[in-house]
């Protein structure tokens, strides 16, 4: 491989000097003008070796010993590539988590069943973000679809600072679903079975780009009172 190829574009340096805020995430000194980024597999092939993924932000003493261990010294203890990704996310979430407002979000039953109102809000007073969403709808434990669209995750949703955000989706329009479920002649409602659940990935973006990614969580439906109930 030609050493032209083994160079971090722009954009991947600059996230990753705004999400260290220029710490080195080995040893968390503050670097200043005196940053590196090492590549922590040098093997890999484009476009996987100068992506941001493979990058992480260290001092000169650290890159040093990155570079050394490498050279299969029987001395101490290397790390290893999940050890470097783990370590350096770890000092990326603690200098950029005060960029993440508190988020409320969930379903209800206000415009009816088998219509799903769904609201984000940021519950904050200065802090922009976006937001992505992917809803998953199981019946019986198995994937019954994801709402196209602003449901799929691929479509951000733009979260102002204290603003609360509705949307609705449609549990009985196949043709909004994604992955739809093959309905054999029976009505999508009455294909919905008694075990209705909505399993809810939520990823929040910051204003320099990180994705912070929220433990999925589900909400069940209660036919007796119609609502939606929260799984803990
Ligand atoms: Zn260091």
């Amino acid at each position: 491989m030609g050493k032209a190829k083994k160079k971090f574009p722009y954009d991947v340096r600059k996230k990753a000097l705004l999400w260290s805020a220029r710490h080195c995430c080995l040893c968390s000194k503050q670097c200043g003008l005196d940053i590196e980024l090492h590549h922590i597999d040098p093997t890999l092939d484009l476009p996987h070796l100068n992506a941001i993924d493979n990058a992480i932000p260290v001092c000169y003493e650290c890159h040093a010993k990155l570079e050394f261990s490498s050279l299969n010294s029987p001395r101490g203890s290397k790390y290893s590539p999940q050890e470097i990704k783990d370590r350096r996310n770890q000092i990326y979430e603690e200098k950029t988590r005060h960029l993440v407002p508190v988020i409320i979000y969930g379903p209800s039953n206000d415009l009816g069943f088998p219509k799903v109102q769904f609201y984000i809000q940021n519950n904050d007073g200065a802090l922009n973000v976006r937001v992505r969403c992917r809803v998953e709808i199981y019946v019986n434990h198995k994937l019954f679809g994801t709402p196209t669209r602003h449901y799929s995750g691929d479509h951000p949703w733009v979260c102002n600072p204290g603003l609360t955000v509705f949307g609705w989706f449609d549990l009985a329009d196949p043709n909004k679903l994604e992955k739809r479920p093959k309905y054999r002649g029976v009505p999508p409602d009455k294909a919905l079975g008694k075990d209705l659940r909505l399993r809810i990935h939520l990823i929040i973006i910051d204003v320099f780009e990180r994705e912070h990614e929220r433990i999925p969580v589900e909400w069940y439906y209660g036919w007796e009172k119609q609502e939606w109930v929260y799984d803990p």
